[in-house]
């Protein structure tokens, strides 16, 4: 007896046997022709169930996981580690400019960046870590047993990589970056709610101060009150930038069109630094300076200075200037980047 589906589509047999010679008679028949048909029923109720729980829990364009299967391992993450007081972040990150992507590459184009995009976010988490799209061009990840500084530290490497590898995917190497939110629980939220609405927060944080960042605080709130006491002391070139993941290798400025020279750093603050600069020629008020960190990527920061004051330094044979230097940077990363670098 075939089993067909609804639609007559035969999609396998029922074979039924015996022995004897002339053993099955007529309304036989009619009985396997119903117990046939009832299996195929169930056959399609139950593809079609299957169906619809894969598009619940998978993304069409990305194949990522649903925000609902998403939101359902956080309340799942949630419930294990409020009784065994362990940690688990959330990271939520959103393409910079994109709405401009689209404009100038087209949709299509767009499309295959989201789909790079996942798969690059895939490749470099572990196996029990949930990728999901979020929402257009944004994407939630959690990260079970990670604290903070593991969340940061794994935020930072995915914007790293995104700058690196989805560059080549365009024809005319046009950047593709991320700005994302880390938020840990239980320091940003004593509920799922809570520590996706931090994450977003630090998410638009970030793209409010510049976009391909990692923000993992509103620093904006924090540094307001470190202001009134007003950071001193020396941090020479060792300076921890964003939680211990990175360090300042060294601060360079540009004296002419083609070259940098590097400032031998004395002092770091939140305004600027100084440092002793070798300069050939007369020394101007303007110029850019490009912080150096040793993290995965160069991605140098370029910052405008004014340099505030230029004495002569009297040790060596050479044109050595002590400078104190200012940041006029009017997007406040360099205050923000201080901040990351000293706390
Ligand atoms: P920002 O840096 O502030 O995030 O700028 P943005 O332009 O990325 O921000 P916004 O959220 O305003 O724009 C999101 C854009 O993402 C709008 C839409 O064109 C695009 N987008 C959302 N979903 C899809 C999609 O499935 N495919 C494509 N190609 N584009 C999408
Ligand atoms: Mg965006
Ligand atoms: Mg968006």
């Amino acid at each position: 007896m075939p089993l067909k589906l609804s639609d007559n589509k035969v999609i396998g047999v029922l074979n039924i046997q015996k022995r004897e010679i002339n053993a099955f008679r007529e309304n036989d028949k009619t009985l396997f022709s119903a117990v046939a048909q009832d299996i195929a029923h169930t056959i399609e109720r139950s593809r079609r169930y299957e169906k619809a729980q894969k598009e619940a829990m998978f993304d069409d364009l990305t194949a990522l996981y649903t925000r609902r299967y998403f939101l359902e391992s956080c309340s799942h993450e949630y419930s294990k580690v409020e009784r065994y007081e362990k940690n688990f972040s959330i990271i939520i990150a959103d393409i910079d400019y994109f709405k401009y992507f689209n404009d100038t590459y087209g949709h299509a184009m767009g499309d295959e960046i989201l789909k790079k995009l996942s798969s690059t976010l895939k490749a470099n988490v572990r196996q029990g870590d949930v990728v999901c799209r979020y929402g257009g061009e944004e994407f939630a990840l959690l990260l079970p047993g990670i604290d903070k500084d593991g969340a940061t530290i794994i935020a930072e490497k995915l914007r790293s990589v995104v700058e690196r590898e989805l560059i080549k995917e365009t024809r005319d190497s046009k950047v593709v970056t991320i700005t994302a939110g880390v938020a840990t629980y239980p320091e940003d939220g004593k509920t799922v709610e809570q520590i996706i609405l931090s994450a977003d927060k630090y998410l638009y944080l970030g793209k409010e101060s510049g976009r391909n960042k990692v923000v993992n605080t509103a620093f904006g709130n924090v540094r307001k009150k470190k202001d009134e006491k007003r950071v001193r002391g020396r941090y020479k070139t060792a300076i921890k930038i964003a939680r211990g993941t990175n360090h300042i290798q060294s601060i360079e400025i540009k004296v002419n069109d083609k070259d940098w020279k590097i400032c031998a750093i004395r002092d770091v603050n939140e305004k600027g630094f100084s440092g002793e600069l070798e300069f050939d020629g007369r020394i101007d008020y303007n110029y850019v300076c490009k912080v150096v960190t040793d993290a995965e990527v160069h991605n140098p920061n370029i910052f405008p200075i004014r340099i505030a004051h230029a004495e002569k330094s009297n040790r060596g044979r050479y044109n050595r200037y002590l400078i104190g230097a200012e940041i006029t940077d009017e997007h406040d990363r360099w205050e923000e980047m201080f901040y990351l670098l000293t706390h």
